[in-house]
């Protein structure tokens, strides 16, 4: 166990039982200094009681809050890069058209044709399917955007809870730290 020994002009040095008997030099003021004997060691206060973990704002990270930050970021990082890639997903789909574009579109398509060309046309959509036998692709399209944007929204409000319990853990750390400065040999462990 290492012992403080104390210069006369204030400067604590570390040493050991092996140290007993022999001189120093005080690194602060350079005069020699005697460790005393071992029975008389055993009286200086223990280094290890004294110097207790070192008030640094680096040790309150040392806690739950290292692991829980670096959780907290990593699914901000995730859930926000998922948000946004829905979010770009979605302002490329066009829900400009609907119905009304369609029927707009069937209608030029009719003045161009013939009454020969109009039936043909008729039995092809029939296939094809307007109405209710299948859904139109603008229809299908609409659907998609509503799912990626309610995919954005849930990420997005993910990625945000995320972030703001990150800063709640950063705010923690930053007043642990303010508490240790006021009292260094307060152990680092927490509230
Ligand atoms: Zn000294």
């Amino acid at each position: 166990m290492n012992k403080i020994l104390r210069c006369p002009c204030g400067q604590p040095h570390y040493v050991s039982s092996s140290q007993a008997g022999q001189q120093l030099t005080c690194t602060s003021c350079g005069k020699p200094l005697t460790v005393p004997t071992l029975r008389e060691l055993r009286d200086l206060p223990d280094a290890a009681a004294t110097v207790s973990q070192p008030a640094t704002s680096t040790s309150v990270w040392k806690t739950w809050r290292g692991p829980t930050m670096a959780t907290f970021v990593a699914l901000f990082l995730i859930t926000g890069g998922m948000s946004l890639r829905f979010t770009l997903q979605r302002l490329n789909i066009d829900t400009s058209y609907d119905e009304e574009t369609e029927i707009e579109l069937g209608e030029q398509l009719f003045d161009q044709y013939g009454p020969d060309a109009l039936s043909m046309t008729w039995e092809q959509y029939q296939t094809v399917g307007i109405g209710p036998k299948q859904r139109l692709p603008f229809m299908v399209w609409r659907t998609i955007a509503w799912h990626t944007t309610i995919l954005a929204s849930v990420t997005g409000t993910i990625a945000a809870i995320c972030l703001l319990a990150a800063l709640a853990v950063w705010y923690s750390a930053r007043r642990a730290a303010r508490r240790l400065q006021d009292d260094p040999r307060r152990p680092a462990v927490d509230t």
